[in-house]
């Protein structure tokens, strides 16, 4: 996977993304990130990027010349037309699901804005996903690429040692992950549920399939909806939801 990121502040892409999973990823050759500075592509000889909204009000708009310049400049050293991706509240909330998906493409290129966002023009032109990473505002589209960015690194082959652990986590069948326990099996005279001392390969993952359905129900029932819907809940899940409901501790 080629990352490529066009940015005001590519020392924060790359001081924020090269330790840890993904810069070991990256040292390994499994992902490659390319920051480009627009600034460098402004035709202004005072090397402005941004200018006054027309119709006034507050803040200033990132100018549509450096934007396009930088976005055809590494359109150009992509050999197929790439996804071209503008971070911004106002898109599609990113989910696990779209990291999936994304996962799938050999390039991507993530626009950062920054002040009051860009001009909508070059916006219509070069992008092809608006995408959110919730809703709230932040300074910057920085910090949203590199959410993205971690996100879907993490389904690429090889990134993760365990390659089962991105498709065993929270999200998978819209559930929530079941709780996880390490040594000592008592800590504050707090027990390790027994089931996962008992060896018993059938009965761990019962309990943990459970435990994912108790914890969705509790924290995000939204989530449980969103699963019985799409069918994601085999028969034995149903049983136990309608058990979990009936409980004295859901009524
Ligand atoms: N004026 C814009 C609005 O009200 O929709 C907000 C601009 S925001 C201050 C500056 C930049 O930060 C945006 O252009 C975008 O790139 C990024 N940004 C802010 N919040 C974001 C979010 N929740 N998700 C993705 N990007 C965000």
């Amino acid at each position: 996977m080629n990352y490529h990121v066009l940015t005001l502040f590519p020392e924060m892409i790359e001081q924020g993304l090269n330790t840890s999973i993904i810069g070991r990823a990256m040292e390994a050759g499994l992902i490659s990130l390319q920051t480009l500075n627009i600034r460098e592509y402004t035709d202004n000889k005072h090397g402005r990027v941004d200018d006054y909204p027309y119709g006034g009000g507050a803040g200033m708009v990132m100018q549509a010349q450096p934007v396009y310049a930088a976005c055809q400049a590494v359109r150009k050293s992509i050999k197929s037309e790439p996804r071209v991706i503008y971070m911004s509240p106002q898109g599609q909330v990113f989910t696990q699901k779209m990291a999936e998906e994304l996962a799938r493409e050999n390039d991507l290129v993530f626009l950062c804005g920054h002040y009051e966002g860009i001009d909508e023009r070059v916006l219509e032109e070069v992008v092809t996903d608006y995408v959110s990473i919730g809703d709230y505002v932040l300074t910057g589209g920085e910090l949203p690429a590199m959410v993205m960015i971690d996100a879907i690194s993490r389904f690429l082959p090889g990134v993760l040692n365990n390659e089962e652990s991105a498709a065993c986590e929270s999200f998978q069948d819209n559930l929530l992950e079941h709780p996880h326990y390490s040594r000592p099996a008592v800590w504050h005279e707090k027990e390790v549920p027994s089931v996962l001392l008992s060896g018993h390969h059938a009965n761990i993952e019962k309990w943990r399939r459970e435990q994912s359905i108790r914890r969705t129900l509790e924290r995000r029932p939204d989530l449980l909806k969103q699963a019985a819907e799409e069918q994601l809940l085999s028969k034995a899940d149903l049983e136990y939801l309608e058990q979990l409901k009936k409980s004295a501790s859901f009524l």
